[in-house]
């Protein structure tokens, strides 16, 4: 099964996909993470996405595809499937990916969209915290982790306000086209994205359940 995740910043497209590769067996590909990782170890890539991502912008469409398309390209995606989260976020990275996936011999099965009303996303962001170790997102209110300290979770750099506002500017006004392009293709499920994370991971299985 391949598969895109879709959703504005917050809207819990990183908690969802976890749940949903655990359970479906798939690979994540979260360009995000991809980034995150690439400033972490210093590497070129890093250091090109970093002052986009500080800012709240998107990386460069070229940079972006280019590392996708790599990942896609890897054996264990033909074997398992894939979902992507966090790409494609501009029509152009849309295209590049029908592009790329015909080329691969790939298929996409279904697009994921979370939806939810960008009021609510300053709250999710502000509160989101990631451990240290795992990577794995949690939220001081709405989802807190039992072993909470200072030391092992921090809070993203762009989720701090200055960004965070930017981000969802940036998001809303490229979102929309995307999710019209494939829902002219008959891929798009909406999902109600502001209800406990285990009722939006219900609402998703059932979805995913019924394609295999
Ligand atoms: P995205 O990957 O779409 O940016 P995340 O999955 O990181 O979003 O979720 C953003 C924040 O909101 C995190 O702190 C997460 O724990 C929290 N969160 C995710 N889903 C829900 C939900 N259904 N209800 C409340 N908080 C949520
Ligand atoms: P995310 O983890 O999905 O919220 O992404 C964090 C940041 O990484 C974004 O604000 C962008 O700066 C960058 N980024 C992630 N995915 C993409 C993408 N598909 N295109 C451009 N920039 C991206």
């Amino acid at each position: 099964m391949n598969l895109l995740i879709m959703g504005l910043p917050g809207a819990g497209k990183g908690t969802q996909a976890a749940k949903i590769v655990e359970k479906f067996g798939l690979v994540h590909i979260s360009t995000g993470d991809m980034f995150r990782a690439a400033i972490a170890n210093q590497t070129e890539l890093g250091l090109s996405a970093k002052s986009y991502m500080d800012k709240g912008d998107l990386v460069p469409d070229e940079v972006t595809n280019g590392i996708v398309k790599e990942r896609l390209a890897q054996e264990d995606i033909k074997e398992k499937g894939f979902l992507l989260d966090g790409y494609p976020r501009t029509l152009d990275q849309a295209e590049v990916l029908t592009a790329i996936l015909k080329e691969l011999e790939l298929q996409l099965d279904a697009v994921v969209n979370i939806e939810i009303a960008s009021d609510k996303l300053v709250e999710r962001l502000s509160g989101r915290i990631i451990n240290r170790k795992t990577g794995e997102t949690f939220h001081k209110v709405f989802n807190p982790p039992a072993d909470y300290s200072e030391e092992d979770y921090y809070q993203r750099e762009d989720d701090k306000p200055e960004a965070v506002k930017r981000r969802l500017d940036v998001n809303i006004a490229q979102g929309q086209p995307i999710i019209e392009y494939y829902r002219a293709k008959g891929l798009v499920h909406d999902i109600e994205g502001d209800q406990d994370i285990d009722l939006v991971f219900e609402a998703i299985d059932k979805v995913l359940s019924n394609l295999k």
